[in-house]
């Protein structure tokens, strides 16, 4: 059989310039290159880790609302689990791809990894249009999808959460299908449920807490005031409402948040709390604003800390220049491409990476996990304790590694993240 080939290396095994269009899975393996010529490990390691473990494609029909039958593709990727099950989220969306779940599964990897959480990575979802699909056939589509990947799932296989286009409900769908043929009642098979069917409190607020936390751990680092500073916010969805509030609430002065139709700004300061999130009424941040700039325009806006919280590959060749910005934050997932990295970078502007910034989402999963393995609930001042110190114990280990090395502060998080992941394929060893 013929060996893997890597896409990211010429003939002569040189390591090619990003492109602006590169796919999740260039970035996650270009990312694992650099971090590990920071580090002394076995190469067979970083051979391993440049590929998933498994990756599962299966075909779901359902019944459509008027009795024809349709055909869906579905993936569930799994990278890595050297350090414990699968875990990552279920995405529905029609460009779901195998290569995407791979690089998003890469990503969850890493993620966990430094937030020091006993996880892995994994990443699926369906090729289908949630928003085509009555709640019905929503239903069905989950329900069948969970008995297809069944037997690679459980609350010690592999653990899937809601991504994009997935949310609460399909996760107590999922739960329900895997606990009916499984004969009990497994709530620990997915996290992202709903507090009822033993979710945890705090999991929709969590990844935007998380970069509320570390937004306030940057401006400590670098001596500056939250009271004294400016944020914008790119995206008023779970993650760009969350931290927006908390941080004003907090005495940060959130001067500019967006949705797809734009971007409000309010040089004195946003009522964070007047402007409903996407949750609370999807699109209508525009419709509280006095003042209505582009989101184009938002990123470029002369604030202190930029958080991107809406979409990948926003931060760009072509914009990264104008960030006028000096901390940028990524709520969202890979919203700088990797040429743009590099550009803020050589500018001196603080990048704090979306491996540490959101990652509080997949740390208060897992406490979800433990609550129901435990079957106890938490209160919702333990979660949000528990996840302050998390973050705080990340913070300082990739501050650590920024502090020793010369390198950015998403260097230093894939320094962490690959080396815990480095030394327990170490310990382990490879079987047989
Ligand atoms: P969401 O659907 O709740 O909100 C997304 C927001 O972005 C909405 O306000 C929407 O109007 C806005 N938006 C969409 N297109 C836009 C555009 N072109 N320009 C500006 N704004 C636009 O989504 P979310 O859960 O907050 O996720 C946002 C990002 O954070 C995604 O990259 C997601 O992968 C990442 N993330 C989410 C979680 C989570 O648990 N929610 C965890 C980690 C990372």
């Amino acid at each position: 059989m013929a060996a893997q080939t890597d896409p990211l290396r010429d003939e002569s095994g040189d390591v090619v310039e990003p492109s602006e269009s590169e796919s999740a899975l260039e970035t996650a393996r270009r990312q694992l290159y650099q971090a590990a010529n920071h580090l002394d490990i076995d190469p067979s390691i970083v051979e391993r880790l440049k590929y998933p473990k498994k990756v599962h494609e299966v075909t779901v029909p359902i019944k459509r609302d008027d009795g024809t039958v349709e055909v869906f593709t579905a993936y569930r990727a799994q990278h890595d689990s050297v350090r414990g099950p699968f875990k990552g989220g279920l995405r529905y969306h029609p460009d779901v791809t195998r290569d995407e779940c791979v690089g998003l599964g890469m990503w969850m990897t890493w993620k966990c990894a430094v937030m020091d959480l006993p996880f892995g990575g994994a990443k699926g979802g369906i090729a289908v249009n949630p928003k085509g699909l009555s709640s019905a056939e929503n239903e069905r589509l989950t329900r069948r999808f969970a008995q297809e990947i069944r037997d690679v799932i459980g609350p010690n296989q592999d653990i899937p959460a809601p991504d994009m286009g997935t949310d609460p409900q399909t996760m107590a769908w999922l739960m329900d299908a895997y606990s009916m043929q499984e004969g009990e009642t497994t709530p620990g098979v997915v996290t992202g449920k709903p507090p009822v069917v033993g979710g945890s409190e705090g999991r929709e607020e969590a990844p935007g807490r998380s970069v509320a936390i570390v937004t306030k751990l940057a401006c400590e680092y670098y001596d500056r005031k939250l009271k004294e500073t400016t944020v914008a916010v790119q995206g008023y969805g779970s993650v760009g409402a969350n931290a927006a509030r908390l941080l004003d609430k907090w005495g940060a002065t959130v001067v500019a948040v967006s949705d797809v139709n734009g971007a409000m700004y309010e040089p004195e300061g946003v009522d964070t709390t007047a402007v409903p999130s996407h949750d609370e009424k999807p699109e209508a941040v525009t419709e509280y604003a006095d003042t209505v700039i582009s989101n184009v325009e938002l990123l470029t806006l002369d604030v202190d800390v930029l958080i991107p919280a809406a979409l990948g590959n926003v931060i760009t060749k072509e914009n990264a220049k104008t960030v006028a910005a000096d901390f940028v934050v990524e709520g969202a997932n890979g919203p700088t491409t990797s040429t743009a990295d590099s550009i803020l970078a050589e500018r001196g502007v603080v990048v704090i990476p979306d491996i540490l910034a959101n990652a509080g989402g997949v740390t208060v999963s897992y406490f979800e996990w433990l609550q129901d393995i435990n079957r106890r609930a938490w209160s919702i001042e333990r979660v949000n304790d528990e996840l302050e110190a998390e973050m705080h114990a990340a913070w300082d280990a990739v501050q650590s590694e920024f502090e020793q090395r010369d390198v950015t502060w998403r260097g230093a998080a894939y320094i962490v993240a690959l080396s815990r992941i480095a030394e327990a394929h170490e310990a382990r060893g490879l079987w047989p």
